[in-house]
């Protein structure tokens, strides 16, 4: 396949390579275990790459060349190239061409030993320039950062805050100011350093360890992200979100790949049965691999913090290596009653390799795909409640033509209840509605009719007269896009945005679909 870049003028030619495979794992342990060698494979990469680096796919500003002139150019493309990334396999060999110092490190031009640290270091700094602009420097003797599932992450994260944001527009709002935390940001920096090319955030990364935080400074500086990423040492006892201290009164979502093990001998055990020395690139230091509990131990010790910080921050999300961790964690949260948590797996390859957990004292719901991770898990009990509903989709005889009448239909509905606010938006044929409680009940409908309630008037939503709402919703019409089955049908899509209670949002689809199956809906489907 030959990809045309516009702003190169050259063209690439791309096959393929297992790396998304090769180079999954975590805490880097799963990489020893993957085969010596990894044989060149012939899948091309699609066509995503294409035209990403044209003018209108920068989303936002470049520093100006004479900034940049000692560093890296951290390169900013659209969602949609970096959702792409590793999605598909691409090639070792031409990687190598490209590259002199990864062609060095392959053997026959074409196969990576992914048991030997100095190829898989230079692996992870020709992904980071190749895909993302970016330049490290590492110490050999600390974690070196597989790309791929630390890319996961930041994907998750952004899919978690734009579904749940103060405006409730479920998508990504460049204008938005964002703060992160990265605690334990390691000597690579990479979270931050992934977080910031993407997307127009600021980060405060601490660590513990002198070593790591004198090499992320030096990362932040070779990418000329000083200004957006403020390095932070701190003491393995104090504790790990210290907005106080930082003298930061709110920030939006904090992030951390901790320490997975409890101690030296679970490490060690661990490193026999994949029969690999203990401490290598690929795992890092003890500082970087064990502490007091483990990784629940950590992300327990983050969860009282946030029991007395709340909603100061958005989101408190960690990245987790043991499945079973998940079930101990969340058992935690329910045991004190946070109940918007999210899940997700991540995934590289044909196996599950990493899990992640989120939760939430604000009350702001994120979408399915956040919060939902994914269907693999096994154990439904484990998930939270469902945000998303579609209904009736597609209606069997709608089509284009009849969106104006189902635009009326939703908004007359919507006009018929006493909602604290209701708002359509005719571009995004999406519709977003507050309502203090259970306003379609019969019971409430009842009470109305007979004079109960005074009458009130629908206002155009104000952020601060919605944010304590016991339900928001969105309603969105959804028109099929797809030539082969869909073209042109339209489903209901329904969104609980907002609220503590899970019936609420049940009772309203319930509501809703049996307004539609008037107008001869199908069946749900989640
Ligand atoms: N974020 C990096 C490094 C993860 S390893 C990556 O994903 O590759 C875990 C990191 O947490 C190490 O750098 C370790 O030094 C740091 N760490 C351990 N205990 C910590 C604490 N109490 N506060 C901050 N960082 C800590």
């Amino acid at each position: 396949m030959e990809i045309t870049s516009p702003t190169r003028g050259t063209k690439r030619k791309y096959s393929g390579y297992q790396i998304k495979r090769a180079l999954s794992g975590g805490n880097d342990s799963e990489i020893a275990k993957q085969s010596n060698t990894i044989q060149a494979q012939g899948t091309e990469l699609k066509a995503w790459r294409s035209g990403l680096e044209s003018e209108e796919d920068v989303i936002f500003h470049q520093p100006p060349p004479n900034q940049m002139a000692s560093g890296a150019r951290p390169r900013h493309y659209n969602d949609n190239y970096y959702q792409g990334l590793y999605s598909t396999e691409s090639e070792f060999a031409i990687l190598g061409q490209k590259y002199p110092e990864f062609g060095a490190v392959l053997k026959d031009g074409t196969q990576l030993d992914f048991t030997d640290p100095a190829a898989v270091m230079q692996l992870t700094k020709t992904l980071l320039k190749e895909d993302f602009g970016l330049q490290i420097d590492l110490p050999p003797d600390r974690l070196c950062p597989p790309v791929p599932n630390r890319h996961n992450y930041l994907l998750w994260l952004k899919d978690l805050l734009d579904s749940s944001s103060s405006s409730y527009r479920e998508q990504y709002e460049p204008e938005r100011r964002v703060t992160g935390l990265d605690i334990g940001t390691g000597a690579s920096l990479i979270y931050p350093l992934l977080g910031c090319v993407q997307r127009p955030w600021h980060f405060i990364a601490t660590d513990v360890d002198f070593k790591s935080l004198s090499y992320a400074r030096l990362n932040a500086r070779l990418n000329n992200l000083e200004s957006r990423i403020r390095i932070v040492g701190r003491d393995a006892s104090a504790s790990l979100i210290p907005l106080d201290e930082l003298n930061v009164s709110t920030i939006d979502f904090v992030m951390v790949n901790p320490p997975f093990y409890a101690s030296d001998a679970e490490l060690l055990k661990l490193a026999a049965q994949k029969s690999r020395p203990p401490y290598s690139a690929c795992t890092g230091a003890p500082v970087e691999m064990v502490c007091e509990g483990g990784e629940i131990g950590f992300v327990q010790r983050m969860i009282n913090e946030s029991l007395v910080l709340r909603e100061r921050v958005q989101w408190y999300t960690a990245m987790l290596g043991k499945q079973s961790s998940l079930k101990v964690l969340i058992d935690t949260l329910r045991r004190h009653h946070i109940n918007n948590y999210a899940v997700k797996a991540f995934i590289q390859g044909n196996k599950t390799r990493r899990w992640a957990i989120g939760w939430s004292f604000v009350t702001r719901r994120p979408s399915l795909s956040a919060s939902r991770g994914h269907d693999y898990f096994a154990t439904k009990r484990l998930l939270p409640p469902i945000t998303e509903i579609i209904i009736g989709g597609p209606f069997p005889k709608v089509n284009r033509e009849a969106i104006p009448r189902h635009e009326r239909a939703l908004c007359d509905a919507m006009e018929s209840l006493d909602l604290v606010s209701w708002f359509w938006d005719k571009q995004r044929l999406r519709g977003v509605g507050f309502a203090d409680g259970n306003v379609w009940s019969r019971a409430y409908r009842r009470r109305r009719a007979a004079g109960d309630f005074p009458v009130k008037q629908l206002a155009a939503s104000s952020v601060l007269e919605v944010a304590t709402c016991a339900f928001g919703f969105s309603v969105s019409l959804r028109v099929g896009k797809d030539p082969g089955d869909l073209y042109g049908s339209v489903a209901v899509v329904l969104r609980w945005l907002q609220g503590d209670d899970h019936s609420l949002f049940e009772s309203f689809v319930g509501m809703i679909r049996g307004r539609l199956e008037t107008s001869g809906a199908g069946s749900t489907r989640e």
